[in-house]
């Protein structure tokens, strides 16, 4: 593994507007060890991943301004030439056509609010962060 793999890989972008379950789930990934950076914004999403890409992206669907499918959607056209990183998508009301887009879009997984830790912890962290 190259040394800035190692430097991405327990790096979670987490992007929600609501700025209380932010913190909540900023702090609980804190706590479970993972390097966290937490926005309220689609914007403020794609410039971090400009600059650095996570090891993984939660990503609420609805926010005002950018939806989370089309950010998405943004980040998966970013350089073609730079492997892009997984994203999860997060949503308040599970919606089978609107995971179905997600898929289509290139989303890793797609989870319901609240987040279920075990859940989010077996789907996705252990297989994307194995050690
Ligand atoms: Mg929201």
């Amino acid at each position: 593994m190259k040394p800035d793999e190692v430097k991405h890989k327990r790096y979670i972008l987490v992007v929600d507007d609501d700025h209380e379950l932010l913190k909540l789930v900023a702090l609980r990934l804190c706590h479970e060890g993972y390097r966290v950076v937490a926005v309220e914004s689609g914007e403020s999403a794609l410039a971090h991943i400009k600059i650095e890409k996570p090891g993984l992206v939660l990503l609420d669907i609805m926010m005002p301004g950018m939806s989370g499918v089309e950010i998405l959607k943004r980040i998966k056209a970013m350089d073609p030439n730079v492997p892009v990183c997984p994203v999860c998508m997060v949503t308040a009301v599970y919606d089978e056509d609107e995971a179905k887009r997600c898929f289509a879009a290139g989303a890793y997984e797609y989870v319901t609010k609240p987040i279920d830790f075990e859940q989010l912890r077996k789907a996705v962290l252990i297989k994307l962060f194995p050690d």
